[in-house]
């Protein structure tokens, strides 16, 4: 945010106030000459110049009360994205094991905890409409947009998410259990992306992300890396299991074609036609994006939260 402080001071620099101050240099010269021609007619000039800075200085300041509030809203939009991405350290699998060591409850507990809370009524929705890691990878897809390997090849997050997972209870039984709540936990006051160490770990796990998305097909963070995406499936799947109201895509397959074309276009690499036929959308790979609603031509699939497994 600083380094957008100083490009929009050099913007404003360079632009409006060298105009000023160079017409102003070369406006005194005309002034004093009017004065040396007709001093009555430099007396008017006088009375005009004082109503116009009078007038220019009000507008000046209702303009720079106006670009404050942009900038303002400019900057908190600026510093959301910068958290949202700084977020991937804040909730890193290492905090949280720090944390764990020391029986504390850090942000990154307090977020993988509530991702699972929310997963129960909305899915997968997260996966699919938040998460800023999905959204990097999708802006990859013009450059590789060939399916990930799903099915068999989602199970490989869960060979990196049990063995964290089983540290992270370790650490708390040796901490004699967890007494404390820290959101802030290893941050500064809540920004997290502070020192090199944390900027080293960004950019390492930014660069994978990247490779993985160019590389392993659509989605690939989500189908393979991503530990995150198995605290929500637990919630999809206890949500199936009993069937409360939550949201989640429905189909009514008479009306299908077998296009085909559900399938082909599902980031998450799900025989979504399959799905479709046996009436059973609710998968717990299905992110809810809505991709297969959207091509479907004959309106087959859509939203839903009616009860039901
Ligand atoms: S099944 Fe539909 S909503 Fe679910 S991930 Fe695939 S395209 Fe998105
Ligand atoms: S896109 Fe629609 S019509 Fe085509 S197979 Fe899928 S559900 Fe059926």
């Amino acid at each position: 945010m600083r380094a957008m402080g100083i490009s929009q001071i050099r913007m404003i620099l360079s632009g409006v106030t060298l105009n000023t101050i160079l017409s102003s240099i070369f406006s005194v010269f005309t002034f004093a000459l009017l004065f040396y021609y007709d001093i009555r007619l430099a007396g008017v000039a006088a009375v005009l110049v004082a109503l116009a800075i009078l007038v220019m200085s009000s507008l000046g300041y209702l303009q720079v009360r106006y670009e404050r509030k942009v900038l303002e809203i400019s900057n908190n939009i600026s510093g959301l994205m910068l958290q949202l991405i700084g977020g991937i350290t804040k909730y890193s699998p290492e905090l949280i094991i720090m944390g764990a060591a020391e029986g504390i409850v850090t942000g990154s507990f307090i977020f993988f905890a509530l991702m699972f809370v929310v997963s129960l009524v909305f899915g997968r929705a997260f996966c699919g409409w938040v998460c800023p890691v999905a959204g990097l990878q999708e802006a990859f897809f013009p450059a590789c947009s060939r399916k990930a390997k799903g099915g068999k090849g989602d199970w490989i997050k869960y060979f990196i998410w049990v063995p964290w997972i089983s540290i992270i209870v370790l650490m708390v039984l040796r901490a004699g259990g967890l007494h404390t709540i820290d959101a802030f936990y290893q941050t500064k006051g809540g920004i997290s992306v502070t020192d090199t160490h944390s900027y080293i770990v960004l950019y390492v796990v930014l660069a994978l992300f990247t490779i993985l998305a160019l590389t392993a097909g659509k989605r690939a963070v989500c189908h393979y890396l991503c530990w995150v995406a198995p605290f929500m499936v637990i919630g999809t799947k206890l949500r199936n299991l009993f069937g409360w109201p939550a949201l989640h895509m429905a189909a009514s397959p008479n009306s299908c074609t077998n296009c085909k074309k559900c399938s082909e276009n599902c980031p998450m690499s799900l025989d979504v036609n399959k799905l479709v036929q046996k009436s059973s959308m609710r998968h717990s790979e299905c992110i809810l994006c809505g991709t297969c609603a959207d091509v479907c031509p004959n309106k087959v699939i859509s939203y839903s939260i009616r009860p039901g497994k």
